[in-house]
C-alpha cells in the first residue's frame, strides 16, 4: 500500500501537512480542549438529566434572599453552590435550586461568575440563564 498523501491541515489557514487525519496535531488538540471544556462546565446532557431530576425532587426556589417572604416560588434553575470551577462536587448536596428572580440576583452579584462583569446591563444574553 501507498503511503496516504499529505494534505493540508483543515483548520481553516494552517497550512501544516498531514497524513491520514484532518488536521494537524495542535489542531486536533485545540478541538479536543474545546470539548472538554463545554463538559467541564456541565451544560451537557448529564446535567440536564441531574438537573431536571434534582428540580422533580426539590421543585421549590431556596429563596436565598428572603425574597419571597415564605411563599413557595417554583425553581427553575440549578446551581452549584459551591462552583465545579472551585471544587465544588456535582452532586445533590452542592445544588441550589432557584426561580428566576433569585438566579439572575444571584448572577448579578457574583460578578465574574460567567466570566462578565456586572455592568454589562441587564440581560445581554450573555448568561446561560435558560439553558
Ligand atoms: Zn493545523
Ligand atoms: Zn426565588
Amino acid at each position: 500500500m501507498p503511503d496516504r498523501p499529505q494534505h493540508p491541515c483543515a483548520h481553516q489557514g494552517c497550512n501544516t501537512l498531514v497524513r491520514g487525519a484532518s488536521k494537524c496535531e495542535v489542531h486536533r488538540r485545540k478541538a479536543d480542549q474545546e470539548r472538554g471544556t463545554s463538559t467541564e462546565r456541565g451544560y451537557d446532557y448529564k446535567w440536564m438529566q441531574k438537573r431536571k431530576d434534582y428540580l422533580a425532587k426539590h421543585p421549590w426556589c431556596s429563596d436565598p434572599f428572603g425574597d419571597h417572604a415564605g411563599q413557595k416560588v417554583r425553581a427553575t434553575h440549578v446551581d452549584h453552590v459551591l462552583p465545579k470551577s472551585e471544587g465544588g462536587k456535582d452532586e445533590e448536596s452542592n445544588y441550589d435550586g432557584k426561580c428566576d428572580h433569585c438566579h439572575n440576583k444571584k448572577t448579578a452579584k457574583c460578578d465574574g461568575g460567567f466570566g462578565n462583569a456586572k455592568s454589562s446591563e441587564g440581560r445581554g444574553g450573555q448568561n446561560v440563564s435558560n439553558f
